[in-house]
């Protein structure tokens, strides 16, 4: 049919009571159908389906254009939905529950029966998450089944933390979008591998390996390559979270060692953008200079932001200081390493 509308997203907003229970329910329906909603996590905005609905399962990887062996985080609403995802709960789970859930933190534990493979990739573990979001809380205790969710964003892309930068990528490509303004945390969850011999850290999110080893002290030292356990995709992934334009770090020196690294990347000050998380003295007439905030939490909270804010100016090359040291700063760092990776 020639003159059939385009699809359009339907967007539902949560700022009174009444609004919010009603997103909720129209969630849940959309769920139950088989659906895919993008909805509000404390972490990112989420692309959530019924993680019990193989084909529903599916549709994200379809519409995300995410490769079939990336598998997906299972979020639940209790222990009692925790046990019936996860084959055998080590005694370390309720622990780590009793401090960091609900929040962002991901576990990876043997799978139940009941997961498939299209969540797992195919593997014999599952990821699961008890999120802090009081949206996603009541939308999976109404629907009574755990929720798989990846980001709401095209595979490779930026990660959203508003609903601006969910419908920038896929606006008309899903039916239902959750307003409940910027993400809390706004980077990805911590996942944190309890199906080998020695927990290890697979990716660094806002709960540090330091705090981690204080209710873990056997934690591994150091992050874990997260194709360890995953696997049949090595080396496929290193390139993730990135924004359009190429993005360098640099260790600050001085303005004319970036002058030089901008040319070194093709680029003028002109459509250059330089991002720091101190002040610095600069004079060149840069395309823009953004100062993120110098703690780890905050910092993690705008940086997406700050990319996409960065992508619509169209810069030839984005130049972002190198993060400090020390495991606050791991899930920043980690980010910002995978959006500087080289692409193909
Ligand atoms: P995303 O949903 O985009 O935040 O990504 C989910 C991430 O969780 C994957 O890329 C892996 O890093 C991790 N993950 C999910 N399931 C597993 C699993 N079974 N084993 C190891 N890592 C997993
Ligand atoms: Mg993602």
């Amino acid at each position: 049919m020639h003159n059939m509308p385009p699809p359009v997203t339907k967007v539902l907003e949560t700022f009174t009571p009444q609004l919010f229970r009603h997103a909720v329910a129209e969630t849940v329906s959309v769920l139950r159908s088989g659906q895919v909603a993008a909805i509000p996590t404390e972490t990112v905005y989420g692309l959530a389906a019924d993680a019990f609905n193989p084909q529903a399962v599916r549709r994200i990887f379809q519409i995300k254009g995410r490769p079939a062996v990336n598998p997906l985080i299972v979020h639940v609403a209790s222990m009692a939905m925790l046990r019936d995802c996860a084959g055998t709960v080590p005694e370390s789970v309720h622990r780590l529950a009793e401090f960091f859930w609900p929040g962002p933190l991901t576990v990876v534990l043997p799978r139940s029966e009941k997961i498939s493979d299209d969540i797992t990739g195919g593997g014999g573990t599952v990821a699961i998450r008890w999120p802090g979001h009081p949206f996603f809380r009541d939308v999976i205790r109404e629907l009574g089944n755990p929720v798989a969710a990846p980001s709401a964003n095209l595979s490779n892309r930026l990660s959203p933390t508003t609903v601006e930068h969910v419908l920038d990528q896929l606006n008309g490509l899903i039916p239902l979008v959750v307003d409940a303004g910027p993400c809390a945390v706004g980077i990805e969850s911590t996942v944190l591998d309890l199906s080998g011999t020695v927990p290890a850290i697979l990716r660094p999110g806002i709960i540090s390996a330091d705090a981690l080893r204080a209710v873990l002290p056997d934690l591994s030292e150091g992050i874990t390559s997260k194709d360890r356990t995953v696997s049949r995709s090595p080396g496929t992934m290193p390139i993730h979270y990135a924004p359009v334009a190429p993005l360098r770090l640099f260790h600050f020196t001085s303005e004319s060692d970036l002058i030089q690294l901008a040319g070194e990347n093709d680029a003028g000050p002109g459509q250059t953008i330089i991002m720091t998380h101190l002040p610095r003295p600069l004079a060149a007439p840069w395309k823009d200079c953004i100062v993120f905030p110098f703690d780890p939490e905050a910092y993690a909270r705008a940086l997406y932001g700050e990319l996409f804010r960065s992508d619509k100016a169209q810069p030839r090359l984005i130049l972002i200081e190198s993060p400090p040291d020390g495991t606050e700063w791991a899930g920043v760092s980690d980010r910002i390493k995978r959006a500087a990776a080289p692409r193909s």
